[in-house]
């Protein structure tokens, strides 16, 4: 195969391309009977610079798409490319999808909205459009000439983690679960606790030459994910200590100063969520 102009072959006919703003994945697999979408950016006018870079590809028809998980970067433009639009497209995503729209990103919008937030005109535009092929444990779909499988690991990042993996090149598209141009993100409906098993559960499955694409940042190998896991454990072990010696969740990511692997802001949203998954 050619290479496709704009977009990186991180393995065989597994594409991503990194935009800006948020450095956020978009990935395509490619089989023979068409292209398989992974992520669909934060916007309609952000799907729609997807929609155009996707010419690259020739007179190849985006003919399924996945979301990776609800956040509002990997999301918000699936309404260009469902069953509504030209695209016509069917979009997997987990179960928990639809559930955890409502709970946090339709109220983000509305704020956003209400607040003026920039670029206003572009989050006026989205109209939140959930998957229509929900999954549970797992999915298979049948792209041509190739097998992709989608798999829900546990809880981590959110509730609603699908991961990506195409068998036949060794490639895993992760989303959220796993970054690598900054620190993983905590909030917005995540399980801080669970975050290291789900990971620990992605990297039993990695062989010495896997591919694995996260949902910000560059291509990286098992290595990187065994790393990552490792620090995710450890931000789980400190969170409980805090927590067991009845340090206030306020109180807690300062405390915690020295121990944290990633940057302390960061923690605030990881102590609220763990907190409040340990008060029950
Ligand atoms: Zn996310």
């Amino acid at each position: 195969m050619p290479a496709v102009p704009g977009w990186n072959e991180v393995a065989d006919a597994v594409y991503q391309r990194r935009y800006d703003p948020l450095d956020v994945s978009v990935c395509v697999v490619r089989g023979a009977g068409g292209l398989l979408l992974v992520d669909t950016r934060s916007s309609h006018r952000e799907a729609d610079e997807i929609r155009a870079d996707l010419r690259a590809f020739g007179d190849v028809a985006v003919r399924w798409v996945v979301n990776t998980h609800a956040h509002y970067d990997h999301c918000f433009g699936n309404a260009r490319f469902g069953r509504g639009s030209a695209v016509g497209a069917p979009i997997y995503g987990h179960r928990g999808i639809p559930a955890h729209l409502d709970a946090y990103e339709r109220p983000r919008l509305q704020d956003w909205i209400a607040r003026g937030v920039e670029p206003v005109a572009d989050w006026r535009e989205v109209v939140i459009t959930p998957p229509d092929v929900l999954v549970d444990a797992s999915a298979t779909i049948d792209v041509g000439d190739r097998e992709v499988r989608l798999l829900h690991l546990g809880r981590g990042h959110t509730d609603n983690d699908l991961v990506v993996h195409v068998p036949d090149a060794g490639a895993w598209l992760v989303g959220d679960l796993v970054e690598e141009s900054g620190p993983p993100m905590y909030g917005s409906g995540s399980f801080p606790l669970e975050w290291p098993a789900t990971v620990a559960a992605l990297a039993r499955r990695l062989g010495p030459d896997t591919t694995v694409v996260p949902g910000h940042g560059a291509p990286v190998g098992r290595a990187f994910v065994v790393r990552q896991q490792g620090d995710l454990q450890r931000v789980a072990e400190v969170i409980v200590d805090l927590h067991a010696a009845g340090v206030p969740a306020d109180a807690a990511p300062a405390q915690g100063r020295g121990r944290w692997p990633f940057p302390e802001d960061g923690m605030v949203t990881a102590v609220t969520d763990a907190y409040r998954q340990l008060d029950g």
